[in-house]
């Protein structure tokens, strides 16, 4: 955004960002929204939308959205993603949906499908499965291990012990053990 702006309706150079309230409907539900970005000259009224500013506008709208289907806006995302340690592109190769995948969901470009939210959640709430997904993601044995409905290749165990829950994962041989924090557990 440049600092000097002229109206293009009157030529005044009194033209400055300021925020504005609305509503919005979303699947029935109205939802007011604040904060909303507009330049506004002050000579004649003049309102004029810059394309920063639409972008972030337009972000609103989209968490609004998935805020009213029950998904992650992209803030929660990019808070859970950080909270896991992992950088977008650690995030894609993890939990899938594409190499620019977690851009998109942060900015709100796409919105994330309800399995993949579902999937965020789970190990939002349960970082140790990282571990787990790293081994998959690693791992060329994709689904040809699975047998009777089970994945042989992967036993996860989990007992409980006083820091709480511990959780190994045995994969082709190969000891995997957590350094993922557990707060939540631990706190519990
Ligand atoms: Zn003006």
């Amino acid at each position: 955004m440049s600092n000097t702006h002229e109206c293009t309706l009157c030529g005044s150079s009194a033209v400055h960002a300021t925020t504005y309230s609305d509503t919005f409907i979303h699947r029935g539900v109205e939802t007011a929204v604040d904060g909303l970005e507009v330049m506004r000259c002050d000579a004649c009224g003049e309102e004029l939308i810059e394309a920063d500013q639409a972008r972030r506008n337009y972000r609103k709208m989209v968490d609004i959205g998935r805020t009213v289907d029950g998904l992650l806006t992209g803030d929660a995302i990019v808070h859970l993603r950080k909270r896991l340690g992992l950088t977008q592109q650690e995030a894609a190769e993890l939990f899938g949906g594409g190499p620019n995948a977690f851009s998109k969901y942060e900015r709100g470009d796409v919105v994330q499908s309800i399995a993949m939210d579902r999937l965020l959640r789970l190990v939002g709430s349960f970082p140790l499965l990282l571990d787990w997904l790293r081994a998959i993601a690693q791992s060329d044995a994709g689904l040809s291990e699975v047998s009777d409905g089970r994945w042989s290749g992967a036993v996860p165990v989990a007992s409980t012990s006083e820091r709480g829950l511990m959780f190994s994962t045995a994969f082709k041989a190969q000891s995997i053990a957590s350094n993922v924090s557990y707060p939540e557990l631990e706190a519990a």
